[in-house]
């Protein structure tokens, strides 16, 4: 087999990130502060505002990780707090609860954008409040660029008194109802990583409409650092800023990211049209016109008992043996060793889709020649 690897997501080169990172050569701005760390926070901010969507406030950090448990510390979680999290997610949504010593609630999802269920949110609240628990947040996920219900969250948000963590790592140029995804939180995160639609190689934002929050935010994030010529800390500060190397990368990314979330939708595009051709596989599309996603991966489900019993693993065997990277859906959280104790409250769609869904390669930098490939390896698969 000496055919290219197909990936499924893979960084792309294409903007000036070259010209930034030599101009923090230049100036010696070695360091996790900088001209392109302001900068990029800058545009980061125009282009989510574009729609003249409410001001909002960015704070540059190492990862999209990292702005989760900030988000969480300045919503005052402390050991032994409920935190309600989207079960079918990756671990990176979770895992900063349990920085904090608190308690992941897990939650399943609706079939119509894999996220969050409002019904199912609404039900785990009213239960963790009679038993004494109110959770301080509900960490809701883009999974995959498809916005989650959001005025139906917000809706419970509001009427519970429970402040919204929007993980919008995967879906940087989506938006709900015209309003860009990243803005639509009390506080909401970026992530920068090499496989997301824009990277700068390790990266993420925390997003705030508060400035004092985002003041708070970097004094945590460089070790909280009280204001005195010496050093003084009153505070456990983290190591939490982005390098202004890294930024430089972000910036030059940032001229592009229209340009790519238009090839993803494209790759998008192509499958649906592919499908069309195929018994039993559903792709998985924007519910109505207020959804509007980057499609960063093209999800499909596999219904074995109409493709003659081929599921979705031998699909992605079928891919594999021909050098295409594809990949199941996020397992979820109440399914994963290390979570599998705490409470989770659904009926069962997060573990459906984890079993027949699958993730198809969808960079923007795949050639007409990759299409073929892949729409070659399918039809192979899928109609023997
Ligand atoms: C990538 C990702 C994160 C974490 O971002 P990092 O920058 O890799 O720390 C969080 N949540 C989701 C849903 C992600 O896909």
């Amino acid at each position: 087999m000496n055919k290219e690897k197909i990936w499924l997501s893979s960084p792309h080169m294409g903007g000036e990130e070259l010209k930034y990172v030599n101009g923090a050569f230049e100036d010696n701005w070695i360091a996790p502060l900088g001209p392109n760390v302001t900068g990029f926070e800058n545009d980061i901010k125009e282009y989510l505002t574009q729609n003249g969507s409410s001001d909002i406030e960015v704070a540059a950090l190492s990862s999209g990780t990292a702005a989760l448990h900030l988000a969480l510390i300045l919503l005052g979680v402390k050991r032994g707090d409920e935190v309600i999290c989207q079960s079918m997610t990756f671990a990176a949504s979770a895992n900063p609860i349990m920085y904090l010593g608190a308690i992941p609630i897990f939650v399943d999802s609706e079939e119509d954008t894999l996220n969050i269920c409002p019904h199912q949110l609404e039900i785990a609240i009213k239960e963790r409040i009679s038993k004494g628990n109110k959770p301080k947040a509900i960490i809701a996920v883009h999974l995959y660029g498809m916005p989650y219900q959001v005025e139906e969250i917000n809706k419970i948000s509001r009427k519970y008194g429970i402040p919204v963590i929007e993980d919008s790592a995967e879906a940087l140029g989506s938006k709900y109802k015209n309003v860009h995804c990243g803005t639509l939180g009390d506080y909401s995160i970026l992530s920068f990583n090499g496989n997301k639609i824009i990277t700068t190689s390790g990266g993420g934002a925390l997003i705030t409409k508060d400035i004092q929050a985002k003041r708070k935010a970097i004094f945590l994030a460089t070790q909280a650092r009280d204001d005195a010529p010496h050093y003084q800390h009153s505070e456990v500060g983290y190591n939490y800023r982005l390098s202004n190397i890294c930024a430089g990368i972000g910036r030059g990314q940032m001229q592009v990211l229209d340009k790519r979330v238009e090839a993803r939708r494209d790759m998008f595009q192509f499958y649906v049209n592919l499908f069309r051709k195929i018994e039993g596989v559903r792709v998985f599309e924007e519910p109505s016109v207020d959804y509007f996603s980057n499609h960063w991966l093209t999800v499909i489900e596999v219904d074995e008992l109409k493709t003659d019993g081929i599921g979705r693993e031998e699909l992605r065997k079928c891919l594999g043996t021909e050098n295409i990277e594809s990949r199941p859906l996020w397992k979820p959280m109440h399914m994963q060793p290390v979570f599998k104790d705490y409470p989770y409250y659904g009926t069962g769609i997060a573990e459906k889709m984890f079993r027949n869904g699958l993730c198809l390669p969808s960079g923007s930098n795949l050639t007409d020649n990759d299409r073929l490939r892949i729409e070659k390896a399918i039809l192979n698969c899928l109609t023997k």
